[in-house]
């Protein structure tokens, strides 16, 4: 792959850049419809075909690609650098945080006055980009990965997991761990049953927008989610991103009982069927009753171990059922279900969910809707599934069953202590009760 490619340039684009011997940086004359435009070659990023340059004026604009399009160069531009910014000066008397990196659109950063990408900022350069994070805790920083979290697998929830252990039996207060966004739930419900007895918080956080943005949301979310690792009177695994759109407040979500709602909203993530923790303002104000109290005397359990042997697999009408006897055939030892309304799949699918099952197949079954709990006593379509020994998956999201799920068959091979690990709430993935204020989403404003 090509520089150019690297950075984002396809097709059309990619050849008339090539063309006329340009790199990013480069100060180029675009000729289009007519008009001419002179700027700096920018990195690509999204969809689009279009050529990004920035004007003297210090905008960027898109030149959609024509066959009108002519480029031509003009002068070499500075060899793209990062310079990682100062560190700030520490208070040894604040609490001591580490800050991991894993990667995603928080660690992300366009350097706009060359043109460089620094897709892999480290936690280190994220705390010399928000200096007012050394007001609030001791930071301490760990490069642990430069991936999106689309490409994270079970490996890296147990690497992870290890990482966040070490650091803990060392004796800090509190530990975030800067990640994608997509894929970020998952993450925590992972980090959720592998640490158990967590003795301090451990808060994820992530960004809707790069923080070489003006809009981007990248530097109150890691205040926030240190201000809760290092103040936070609960233990355990947190989200931490925005509460609304305004950047007000930050809000701290439950690790088991959390979704990504939206695609760019900063306040995408939004707790279901519980409230979030906390939220975190100038100080951190507990929303919950229901949580373990920081304790830094609570010996910490891991429990790193995951199985990649499981699938999720959404119900829908026409469903074909041998989808099921695929899975089966290819040696998936957990499917989870993701059925319609209180818990259901049409019968045509039970004759393979029964002989899964009798092979020593875990099933589970977690509701599609968003809100309310999974009750399999009410129509005969869910007795019958709990006759064939479908685990029931109460008002715990699907995704979080099919963590729950591999990290279970991880734990151990006998199906019947998988069963009753489902059955146990392992790290608040079920609540008692479903109130129907609690059921909603949103537990002040709305998406
Ligand atoms: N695709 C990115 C990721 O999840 C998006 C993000 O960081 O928000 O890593």
């Amino acid at each position: 792959m090509c520089e150019l490619e690297g950075l984002g340039y396809r097709g059309k684009a990619l050849e008339l850049l090539r063309g006329a011997d340009c790199s990013v940086g480069d100060i180029l004359e675009i000729s289009s419809r007519g008009r001419v435009y002179e700027g700096i070659l920018m990195p690509r990023f999204g969809a689009g075909a279009a050529i990004i340059v920035k004007l003297k004026s210090g905008y960027n604009i898109g030149i959609e690609v024509t066959d009108m399009v002519e480029i031509k160069r003009l002068g070499r531009g500075a060899k793209p650098a990062f310079v990682a910014p100062l560190l700030p000066k520490q208070n040894p008397a604040l609490p001591h945080v580490v800050i991991m990196s894993t990667g995603g659109t928080i660690a992300s950063r366009v350097d706009y006055r060359t043109g460089a990408v620094r897709s892999a900022m480290s936690a280190n350069d994220l705390l010399g980009v928000v200096p007012e994070l050394a007001d609030i805790a001791r930071v301490e920083t760990e490069f642990v990965f430069s991936i999106y979290s689309e490409d994270f697998c079970q490996r890296d929830w147990s690497e992870l997991a290890l990482r966040v252990a070490k650091r803990v039996e060392e004796g800090v207060d509190g530990v975030v761990i800067a990640h994608g966004t997509d894929t970020m739930a998952y993450t925590s419900a992972a980090l959720s049953f592998a640490l158990q007895g967590l003795p301090v918080p451990v808060i994820l956080v992530g960004a809707q927008r790069s923080s070489d943005r003006p809009s981007s949301d990248a530097a109150t979310n890691l205040i926030g989610a240190v201000r809760a690792a290092g103040e936070a009177p609960f233990a355990g695994v947190g989200l931490a991103m925005h509460e609304s759109i305004s950047d007000a407040a930050i809000v701290v979500h439950r690790g088991t009982k959390v979704r990504k709602c939206h695609t760019s909203r900063r306040d995408t993530f939004q707790s279901v069927n519980g409230l979030p923790f906390a939220v975190v303002e100038d100080r951190v104000v507990m929303l919950s009753e229901h949580y373990q109290r920081r304790d830094p005397s609570r010996r910490l359990v891991l429990r790193q171990k995951f199985s990649d042997a499981v699938v999720l697999v959404k119900f829908y009408p026409g469903f074909d059922p041998s989808v099921i006897d695929f899975y089966v055939a290819q040696g998936m030892r957990g499917i989870v279900l993701e059925g319609s309304g209180l818990g259901h799949v049409s019968r045509v699918c039970f004759e393979s969910i029964g002989r899964a099952i009798d092979r020593g197949v875990v099933v589970g079954l977690a509701s599609q809707c968003v809100g309310g709990r999974v009750n399999m006593n009410v129509y005969d379509t869910g007795r019958d599934l709990l006759g064939l020994g479908v685990v029931a998956f109460e008002d715990m999201l699907a995704e979080t069953g099919l963590v729950k799920l591999m990290w279970a068959l991880g734990q151990t091979d006998d199906t019947r202590q998988v069963v009753e690990l489902l059955r146990a709430d392992v790290a608040g993935e079920y609540s008692c009760c479903t109130l129907l204020r609690e059921g909603s989403l949103h537990y002040r404003g709305g998406l």
